[in-house]
């Protein structure tokens, strides 16, 4: 029987064991955490998941209640293979998709269906992907479900499976170095509480994330200024496994400085807060800029708030923030939008002023020139042609005209008190580059060979988004590539399989 030890316990980690298994592998997961931290970036997420759907008769296999009265009321329309590949594309430098981002289109669908076939349950996300229309629920921007019980529930529930299955996983087991000869990487060298253990595999799958939680990685391939990012995320994803397998030969791949990230509560903790719950870590986020609008320490604007759906700009405006003076900015809005604004903004531990009038709100704003800052939103508010009628569901073309940078969709005038504000900053997801994988996630070395016995998945692989992201394909992405490389890694033929 084939071994495969498998570093990580995420989402990419566990669908690569679950796969292995499928193939008849012998599985152990290496997890750095221990139990309670363990499950990583996938176990902090909302659980969302983008993919492919021609139809709501699609969705209904994967649907946890398929008999849901709701979704008579809801609209989920269609998102076609076309669209997914078109949203990547409009986020990819301007270069056609490559063989790894076709195949995370082109697989989302039937992974979604693996992963149903293997007991994970999804619900639709009514609260953060649709608006209510004349009684419906109206699905925008191609994202339509979640995991049942968002990223915790996703993750308990692919390891049950992975256990049921026969699977084991050693927590508190730090993987530091690959052991490699000429015929390839042959085992892992672990820090375990034992002390430090060489384990042997015939095939070694890495799915142990990226660096974003490394101050000292985020310096040398992001820049200085990203050292001051916050982490949205776990602590444990300091880039071993990409540093691992540099060291036997492969390289960085895909966009250096690429990283996802978002606007995040200015006086959030460096790190999400371990003292919450899970769910309540991702509470920090702030991403309802587009019902309002954003000014930086000058009192400045300085993106279209409402340039796109937040899906497509969300992971980017972290970035934008971070190069604003001093790394910060305010996010406003007044009452009229106070009903769609995301629970975020009304958790315990949010900070945010409140006042009646612009100019006491200005004046609240800390470290902005709240002169500036007021005018700007005088501005903002003369320049709002309200031809268009206001709809959150739609791109309403309702816009300012005649500013340096003008809103495109959703521009309303900030009129109707109480007007509230909430600092924000940049929190990094996750890094974009990783090691280079061919299409069965086999990892390349400098050459574009493979490595014999070295496979990688998830957040560990570079080349799949560069300029931003489509919100919900980082777990997707996870799950096609874990999928590919647990199946591979179970399947290839090695020399001295089975000699060592
Ligand atoms: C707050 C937040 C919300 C998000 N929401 C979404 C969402 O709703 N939808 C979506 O698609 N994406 C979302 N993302 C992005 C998503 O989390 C990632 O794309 C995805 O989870 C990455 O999965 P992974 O398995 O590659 O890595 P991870 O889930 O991060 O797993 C990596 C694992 O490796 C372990 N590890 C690290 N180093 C070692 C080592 N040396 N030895 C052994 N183990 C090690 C870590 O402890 C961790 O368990 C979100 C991210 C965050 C932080």
């Amino acid at each position: 029987m084939k071994r495969v030890v498998i570093a990580g316990s995420g989402n990419a980690a566990l669908c690569a064991g679950i796969a292995a298994l499928e193939q008849g592998a012998e599985v152990l997961v290496l997890e750095k955490a221990g139990v309670d931290e363990a499950g990583g970036n996938s176990r902090y997420t909302a659980g969302a998941m983008r993919f492919a759907y021609q139809s709501r008769e699609e969705l209904l296999p994967l649907l946890r209640d398929p008999a849901s009265a709701a979704l008579d009321r809801t609209d989920f329309g269609s998102y076609p293979r076309q669209d997914f590949a078109q949203d990547m594309s409009a986020l990819n430098d301007g270069k056609p998709l490559n063989y790894l981002q076709k195949i995370l289109v082109d697989d989302s669908y039937d992974t979604m269906l693996w992963l149903s076939r293997h007991n994970i349950g999804f619900d639709p996300i009514y609260a953060r992907q649709a608006f209510q229309k004349d009684g419906r629920y109206v699905f925008w921007g191609g994202l339509v479900l979640a995991a049942q019980g968002e990223g915790v529930g996703l993750v308990e529930a692919e390891m049950r499976e992975f256990l049921r299955l026969g699977g084991t996983i050693q927590y508190e087991c730090e993987c530091r170095e690959l052991v490699a000869d000429d015929s390839g990487v042959w085992g892992v060298l672990c820090m375990s509480p034992a002390g430090e253990v060489t384990i042997r595999a015939d095939a070694v799958v890495l799915g142990c994330g990226g660096f974003e939680a490394s101050k000292e990685l985020r310096r040398r391939y992001m820049g200085e200024e990203w050292a001051n990012a916050k982490v949205r995320g776990t602590p444990h994803n300091t880039g071993a496994g990409i540093e691992m397998a540099m060291a036997v030969g492969a390289d960085l791949y895909g966009r250096p400085d690429g990283c996802h990230a978002v606007p995040m509560d200015l006086h959030m903790p460096d790190f999400g807060n371990t003292e919450l719950p899970f769910v309540e870590r991702k509470n920090y986020r702030k991403i309802c800029y587009f019902l309002g609008l954003m000014l930086n320490a000058k009192g400045e604007r300085f993106v279209d708030e409402g340039e796109n759906f937040r899906n497509y700009t969300y992971a980017q405006f972290g970035r934008e923030i971070l190069n604003q003076p001093q790394g910060f900015a305010w996010q406003l809005f007044d009452s009229k939008v106070d009903d769609l604004l995301y629970d975020e903004y009304r958790f315990a531990h949010v900070s945010f002023v409140e006042a009646d009038t612009l100019v006491e709100l200005a004046s609240r704003l800390e470290g902005v020139d709240a002169e500036r800052a007021l005018k700007t939103i005088q501005v903002f508010n003369k320049a709002v042609d309200p031809a268009n009628a206001f709809d959150p569901t739609i791109l309403d073309g309702r816009c300012t005209r005649g500013l340096s940078v003008d809103k495109t969709n959703w521009a309303n005038r900030l009129d109707t008190p109480p007007f509230r504000a909430f600092p924000v900053t940049c929190g990094i997801t996750f890094t974009y580059a990783g090691l280079h994988v061919d299409k069965n996630a086999r990892v390349l070395n400098r050459d574009g060979e493979n490595i014999p016995g070295l496979y990688a998945c998830g957040e560990m692989i570079g080349g799949i988004f560069s300029a931003g992201y489509p919100g919900g394909s980082g777990l997707t992405s996870g799950a096609v590539f874990g999928r590919i490389a647990g199946r591979s890694a179970a399947r290839d033929r090695r020399r001295f399989m089975g000699v060592r």
